[in-house]
């Protein structure tokens, strides 16, 4: 099979031909429909991840189809795959809180990920994708839509609140603008993009261009209850100026881990802000998000699907910033 491999750090990725993996008890085996790329891919790309094992088969997000499994799957049906795999037993396992398990290993980083034909997965992090969603409102379920969805869950949203998403039109933007609005919020979407508004604005009750927006946005709309940040430096300012006393900041990007910010301690504390950093999804956050797909509450947004041997046009895809919504592999 088909298989893109990161040979060992920093080295970059070279699509190989392989054995197809094969499966060991309490696994399963899964022929992707569909695979994600995420910034993560960049950073692990980069060598960030400390983790990885080398050789090592990039990609963390996938739909698949069950080949093989020890009996808890029926063969045909459709999964999708949390981020990591985990022990089942330690404390926050016992919580449902897998995706903070004290043992778990990432797929694409301890384990070989998803940019193959052919993959394996332990079975626990195995989701059923529900009747009526697509493979590709799957595929983003588990770093995106169950992600914002786990993410709003943790900042305590609720009915009636209001929610600002800067980068709005971006990968993880444009699918948090339909999470919070699916929760019941009204959503204000920001981007740096005049040509992206439209695309936005199927999605928001109102869209704010410009780097700078807490003024406006506090004089058009008022204070905010909770914003998702998935910018980063650029936008952080802001993103605090914009937020009501008692408000939360959801932080999600940028995940680039020497990017630093000089937090104004007084400014955080009088306010009585909380800061939320967030990246992870447990298997019922992934569940949910696929379920409000299902129900036409979430869409996913693609900009664009490639094959494995288009691999440069999909990073380029990937890295453009005209770019809206996912891009994904279908191998
Ligand atoms: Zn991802
Ligand atoms: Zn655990």
């Amino acid at each position: 099979m088909k298989a893109l491999i990161v040979p060992s750090k920093g080295s970059g990725y070279e699509l190989r031909d392989v054995e197809e993996p094969k499966r060991m008890p309490g696994e399963l085996k899964i022929r992707v429909l569909r695979a994600a790329l995420c910034y993560r891919d960049l950073l692990q790309l980069a060598g960030f991840y400390p983790r990885m094992k080398y050789p090592v088969i990039l990609g963390h997000e996938v739909v698949g189809e069950v080949v093989e499994s020890d009996g808890m799957f029926r063969k045909g049906e459709k999964v999708v795959s949390t981020l990591y795999a985990f022990d089942g037993i330690c404390r926050f396992c016992k919580e449902g809180d897998e995706a903070h398990c004290v043992n778990k290993l990432g797929y694409s980083e301890e384990l070989d990920g998803f940019f193959a034909q052919y993959a394996i997965l332990k079975s626990e992090s195995a989701v059923r994708v529900p009747e009526n969603a697509s493979d590709e409102e799957a595929v983003v379920a588990p770093c995106v839509t169950g992600m914002i969805l786990s993410g709003l869950r943790r900042a305590g949203l609720k009915h009636g609140e209001s929610v600002l998403v800067t980068g709005a039109g971006g990968g993880v933007g444009i699918h948090a603008v339909q999470v919070a609005s699916a929760l019941g919020a009204r959503v204000i979407g920001v981007t740096s993009d005049e040509a992206k508004v439209d695309k936005i604005a199927k999605f928001c009750s109102s869209v704010v261009v410009g780097p700078k927006f807490a003024e406006k946005v506090k004089k058009e709309e008022g204070e905010v209850d909770v914003v998702i940040d998935t910018v980063g430096t650029p936008t952080l300012e802001d993103s605090l100026k914009s937020l009501r006393a008692g408000g939360r900041l959801l932080q999600v990007g940028n995940v680039e881990p020497t990017t630093k910010y000089e937090l104004r301690l007084g400014y955080v504390i009088l306010k009585d802000l909380q800061v939320i950093g967030h990246a992870s999804a447990n298997r019922k956050d992934v569940q949910d998000a696929m379920e409000l797909s299902a129900q036409g509450k979430v869409r996913a947004v693609i900009a664009g699907t490639y094959k494995l041997e288009e691999t440069s046009s999909a990073f380029a895809a990937l890295k453009s910033r005209e770019r809206v919504g996912k891009v994904l592999f279908s191998p």
